[in-house]
């Protein structure tokens, strides 16, 4: 497997930095953030170092995404949250602060648990028209 230099999560698959395991096989490496936000907070990633979701092959993807909920159900039956969240930063301008394509898997455990998503929706700029085309542009520019 590439390794990639100076890649802080490389080094975590490789062993050269040690971690909390949660689940490795040939092709995927789950361990805990060393930042906990909730107890049991899991950081899931593909051994083949890809930056982020842009650069990620379907199959890479696939084989990442494969494994996420049976670690997910793992971490229900141990510490019975009330729910899951899974997130993956993409870029600096959305929080991504390790550039090895990652997915949190963030236990709930209620009000106050520590995970306080926060967005603002703006339903009433968007006419009906308007995200008929906003659908439009972006499945044009779909490449399979
Ligand atoms: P991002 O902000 O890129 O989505 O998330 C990166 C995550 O990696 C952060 O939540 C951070 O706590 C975690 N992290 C950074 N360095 C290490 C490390 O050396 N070990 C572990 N276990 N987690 C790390
Ligand atoms: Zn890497």
């Amino acid at each position: 497997m590439m390794a990639h230099e100076d890649c802080i999560f490389c080094k975590i698959i490789d062993g050269d930095i040690p971690s909390a395991k949660v689940y490795e096989d040939e092709k995927v490496y789950a361990f805990l953030d060393i930042s906990q936000v909730t107890k049991g907070h899991t950081l899931v990633i593909p051994k083949e170092h890809t930056k982020n979701i842009y650069e990620t092959s379907p199959e890479t993807a696939r084989e990442l995404f494969s494994r996420i909920p049976v670690i997910a159900n793992a971490i229900r039956d141990v510490y019975q949250p009330l729910g899951i969240n899974l997130l993956n930063n993409n870029e600096a301008a959305a929080e991504q602060s390790v550039f090895h394509l990652h997915v949190h898997l963030i236990p709930r455990y209620g009000d106050g648990d520590g995970y306080y998503p926060n967005w603002t929706t703006h339903t009433e700029d968007y006419s009906s028209e308007d995200l008929q085309s906003v659908a439009k542009a972006i499945s044009e520019q779909i490449k399979q």
